[in-house]
């Protein structure tokens, strides 16, 4: 073998094994390609698998930069806020905060810079203006040197459990204050009646002339007021006790509509707008009626330059949903009646307190405070709800829940209920001394088609009668007047006429006082505040009954 010939087979064998070897290669490329492939495919599916959890997880994951800009939001926190994600990314998560917590929200991320994680409660204004609690727990993201890049955040919706526990505890709130007034009313009402009795006894059997009659007659109108506030104490404590009937609210809301136009004065346009179907609650009527009247009383008040008030009756049932949304209520079906004012509306530091005995923000002598408590109190003790949605110079919604009843179980009671408003055209001398009252008790008379003479004390009650004694049918006396008392009014017209009809007014009525006046007790007695169906209803009985 030459020297050349060893050198080719040399190559030959050398090439040969390059070959083989560049197979090899080429076999464990191949392979390594096939594994990046493989992995490459497991890596995106990991992705895919990551994002699916991120997208669809129940947590609401929030990632911004430093300067706060949205780099990431899933589609659940878009949902929470009621946005897109689109409409989020880019924009600065503190934009979607309360302005007023944004100094509060700036020492908080302080702990950020420090790498350190935080969770703390926070809320945010969705899209449509509502307020969204969330628990939110903050990670800091940092680079490879340990510079902060952002911020990766979860959010978890809390809304409901905020409503359910300010719910919780507000009605703690108002069951203690309740419990606090009803407990001072009631030892406070006993006094009072004391009082009275005695104050307006004193009065009866002093002489026409007597200097001190004005000292007592002071006396007592004071101790009216007192009893006015207790009585109202009472009723917001649920201490008092209510007589309930089934009844329709359509018919309640049409009898006081007379009386609310009163009320509201002329530069209040009012509206009642009903339900197509009529809706019966168990209810005590005088109750109800008045916690139209307070409730119209405020919209009045909150409109001193004139506006609308619009009282709005309608049907809703609550479902789960609702009980869930608003943290209260049981669920069915009940009567809504919403009342809507344009007036000055309230802040939200006076909406959470105006269901507080004596909670006012008018002027001394303008407001007792109690007109809201005392609804509250009526409310409840249907097994209703109130709510209030208030806007600043926009105006006031009140809104009252009260559980329906079938209307078969109702329609026997109503009949006797319209009957309630009863009027009449006899002719009725009314004598009050107190002008506002003497005034609103004509009103209502002459609504229902009575005709009335006024007297303004005793004595003018006498006269008056002797001028019209052959058409007079019923005396309706106050019993403490100044110069002659109601008893003594009556005494002396019943000697002209024997046959005439009365009814006693008085601030208080115990019954001491029927018995030392020697008042029988078929002659009706009415204790003030007469509500004006009741006025109604006692005077027709009165005409009515055979004497
Ligand atoms: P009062 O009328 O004697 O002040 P209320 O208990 O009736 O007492 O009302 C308490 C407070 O609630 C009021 O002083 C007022 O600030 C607020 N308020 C009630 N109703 C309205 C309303 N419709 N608009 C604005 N504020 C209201
Ligand atoms: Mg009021």
């Amino acid at each position: 073998m030459t020297e050349d010939e060893k050198t080719r087979e040399q190559l030959v064998n050398e090439l040969s094994e390059l070959r083989s070897q560049n197979a090899t290669l080429k076999e464990s490329i191949t392979g390594s390609i096939t594994e990046c492939k493989q992995a490459d495919t497991a890596l995106q599916e990991s992705e895919k698998r990551f994002r699916h959890i991120v997208e669809t997880s129940m947590v609401g994951i929030w990632v911004f930069n430093e300067e706060r800009r949205t780099t990431f939001v899933n589609k659940r926190l878009a949902d929470m806020l009621g946005y897109t994600v689109e409409e989020i990314l880019g924009k600065r998560m503190d934009s979607f905060m309360f302005e007023e917590d944004l100094e509060d929200y700036a020492l908080r991320a302080e702990p950020h810079r420090r790498g350190v994680p935080d969770v703390f409660e926070r809320r945010f204004r969705s899209k449509d203006g509502t307020t969204i609690w969330n628990i939110v727990s903050e990670s800091p993201l940092i680079d490879g040197q340990g510079r902060l890049t952002g911020v990766f955040a979860m959010h978890t919706d809390i809304t409901q459990h905020k409503k359910m526990e300010e719910q919780l505890r507000q009605s703690q709130k108002m069951e203690g204050i309740g419990q606090l007034a009803g407990g001072i009313a009631h030892d406070f009402n006993n006094i009072l009646a004391t009082i009275m009795g005695y104050g307006e006894m004193t009065l009866m059997k002093m002489a026409v002339n007597d200097p001190q009659r004005s000292n007592i007659e002071r006396m007592l109108d004071a101790t009216d007021k007192a009893v006015h506030l207790t009585k109202d104490l009472l009723l917001f404590s649920r201490k008092q006790v209510a007589a309930k009937k089934p009844v329709s609210l359509d018919m309640i809301i049409r009898n006081v509509a007379k009386f609310l136009l009163l009320v509201i004065g002329e530069d209040v346009e009012f509206k009642a707008i009903f339900h197509n179907e009529k809706l019966y609650i168990l209810a005590d009527q005088n109750h109800i009626e008045q916690v139209i009247m307070n409730l119209v009383t405020n919209a009045r008040d909150a409109m001193p330059e004139g506006g609308a008030c619009t009282i709005t009756l309608d049907r809703a049932e609550l479902d789960d949903e609702f009980v869930a949304g608003h943290g209260y209520g049981k669920v069915g079906s009940y009567a809504v009646i919403s009342f809507a004012d344009t007036g000055c509306g309230m802040n939200e530091e006076t909406r959470q307190r105006i269901f507080e005995p004596f909670f006012t923000i008018k002027e001394v002598g303008k407001g007792t405070g109690l007109g809201m408590a005392v609804v509250y109190g009526i409310v409840k003790q249907h097994d209703g709800y109130i709510n209030v949605h208030s806007e600043l110079g926009i105006g006031t919604t009140f809104e009252v829940y009260l559980p329906l009843i079938e209307p078969a179980a109702s329609l026997k009671k109503t009949v006797t209920n319209i009957a309630y408003s009863a009027g009449g055209d006899e002719t009725i001398l009314l004598a009050e001394d107190d002008e506002s009252l003497r005034e609103t008790t004509l009103t209502v008379l002459k609504e229902f088609g009575y005709k009335v003479i006024t007297a303004v004390d005793g004595e003018d009650a006498v006269i008056k009668f002797r001028d019209h004694k052959d058409s007079i049918r019923l005396l309706l006396l106050d019993l403490v007047m100044p110069k002659q008392n109601g008893k003594e009014v009556y005494d002396e017209i019943v000697e002209i006429r024997p046959d005439i009809k009365v009814i006693f007014m008085s601030g208080y009525t115990p019954d001491i006082v029927r018995q030392k006046l020697a008042i029988e007790n078929r002659v009706a007695m009415l204790s003030k505040p007469i509500s004006p169906n009741y006025l109604l209803q006692e005077v027709r009985n009165a005409l009515d009954s055979s004497k």
